[in-house]
């Protein structure tokens, strides 16, 4: 029995390939002279687009605004003309709308030094504004206002803050390279979030493969004096998953449908802790971050400060290309990323990994009949009977799969690595998903 916390239903042991680039210390990714920036990289209200073509743009100028509280700004991440505004795909497959823009003139930040803003003179609400401005959404792949996540409701208290630093999806190091590498700025974002909540405690959890980062911090914080602890968790997938994450760190569960403020805890993702410190203390937007290039078709596996709008062939040119052609291109992590078809797709805030698969890694085999096994059972973590909602969806059985709990699925992939039969069951729980929320809009007469 391992020594760490972790939660207590289902959950998988997959290969986790990131000595690749765990021990690589983040470089500065290339610039494309043309930036695709899409208006929509988070969940929300897409942007109202404040740029037309021909018009020039600084870098870091307020290109798209939020379309509603649960929406973020974005910036232009490089100064240069608008060429045009086009529709785009994004990984996830949603068509949304994306200004090009073709750099040219003088960076205002980049290369230049910036003086620090002393963040304890401000008040809550000039951070909270400062929060909302820069445009900063979940960096673990959710995306998430951040803005709208720390507003507190009244008569709501937040007794934990966990900060997400698990990062159990295999082949993603990102976190990892950022906690060793910006630590003291991780530390001061969340005491910035830390004034804003007060909470009772405050946890960074991350797994237990990643000691190195635990000890790092916990030497600062003791160092420092700080009031936060570091949690080691039990190297298991999807360990980072927000439900799971809390249920280890606090033992609550947070009950279906419900958000996890309902069991007084709020968390963040340790990238997202980094942008809020550049917001507040350097008023800097979100228009980088870093990604982890991987997999066994990359030459030189890296991790990269990238620009958003940034092309994926940009980045794995900055890997030195492929070393053999890839069977799939994948924009996130193997488990819960989505097939990229298209290599000029680019980096937006929410773009966390992308790698490049041969076919010995995915092991890609047709889909047979469920052979009854029950191992998809054993392995979701939400408790869920994965090969039943996948009948009902395969059925069109919409509000049979609902009341078998699709819409708890956390499309966590563990059901789909572990069928031996190969059926493609998050890909149905994707799509079933899809056809449930299109029904409730139809039904509510949206
Ligand atoms: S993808 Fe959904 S059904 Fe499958 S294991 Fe994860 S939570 Fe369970
Ligand atoms: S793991 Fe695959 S084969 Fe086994 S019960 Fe689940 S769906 Fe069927």
């Amino acid at each position: 029995m391992s020594r760490f916390r972790t939660f207590p239903k289902g959950g998988i042991h997959p290969q986790d390939y990131k000595e690749a680039t765990c021990n690589k210390e983040i470089q500065n990714a290339s610039l494309s002279s043309i930036a695709v920036v899409p208006l929509s990289q988070h969940i929300g209200a897409p942007c109202e687009c404040l740029v037309k073509k021909g018009d020039l743009v600084e870098e870091e100028q307020v290109i798209g605004k939020a379309g509603g509280f649960v929406s973020a700004n974005i910036h232009s991440p490089v100064p240069g003309e608008v060429k045009e505004i086009k529709k785009i795909f994004l990984p996830n497959g949603i068509a949304v709308d994306a200004v090009v823009i073709e750099m040219q003139g003088e960076f205002k930040r980049l290369g230049k030094e910036t003086t620090p803003a002393d963040w304890n003179s401000m008040s809550n609400e000039e951070i909270a504004a400062k929060i909302s401005e820069m445009g900063i959404v979940g960096q673990g792949g959710a995306t998430f206002p951040t803005h709208v996540k720390l507003s507190l409701p009244k008569g709501k208290v937040c007794e934990t803050f966990i900060i997400n630093a698990v990062e159990c999806e295999p082949y993603l190091t990102s976190d990892h390279r950022v906690m060793l590498e910006k630590a003291d700025e991780v530390l001061e974002g969340i005491k910035i979030v830390q004034r804003l909540l007060n909470p009772g405690k405050t946890v960074i959890g991350i797994e237990a493969n990643k000691m190195d980062a635990v000890e790092h911090l916990q030497s600062l914080i003791s160092t420092k004096g700080y009031d936060m602890e570091v949690m080691p968790l039990e190297v298991k997938y999807p360990q980072g998953a927000e439900k799971n994450l809390i249920k280890a760190v606090t033992g609550k569960e947070v009950p279906s449908g419900q958000l996890p403020l309902e069991v007084g805890v709020i968390n963040a993702n340790v990238g997202t802790c980094l942008s809020i410190y550049e917001a507040v203390v350097f008023s800097k937007p979100v228009i980088e971050r870093i990604v982890t290039v991987s997999g066994g078709a990359i030459k030189n596996p890296s991790n990269l400060k990238a620009r958003v709008g940034t092309s994926f062939r940009t980045l794995i040119e900055d890997c030195g290309g492929f070393s053999e052609e890839p069977v799939k291109v994948i924009a996130g992590g193997p488990m819960m990323g989505f097939t990229v078809y298209d290599l000029d797709t680019p980096v937006t805030k929410g773009t966390s990994g992308i790698l490049a698969l041969t076919a010995k890694e995915i092991k890609a085999a047709k889909p047979t009949a469920c052979l009854s096994c029950g191992r998809c059972i054993s392995a979701c973590p939400m408790g869920l009977n994965p090969t039943k909602i996948y009948k009902y969806v395969d059925f069109n059985m919409s509000d049979e799969a609902a009341a078998a709990g699709l819409m708890d699925c956390v499309e966590c992939g563990s059901c789909s690595f572990m069928c031996p039969a190969h059926i493609p069951l998050v890909q149905g729980f994707r799509g079933g998903k899809k056809v449930i929320r299109k029904n409730s809009m139809k039904k509510a007469g949206k």
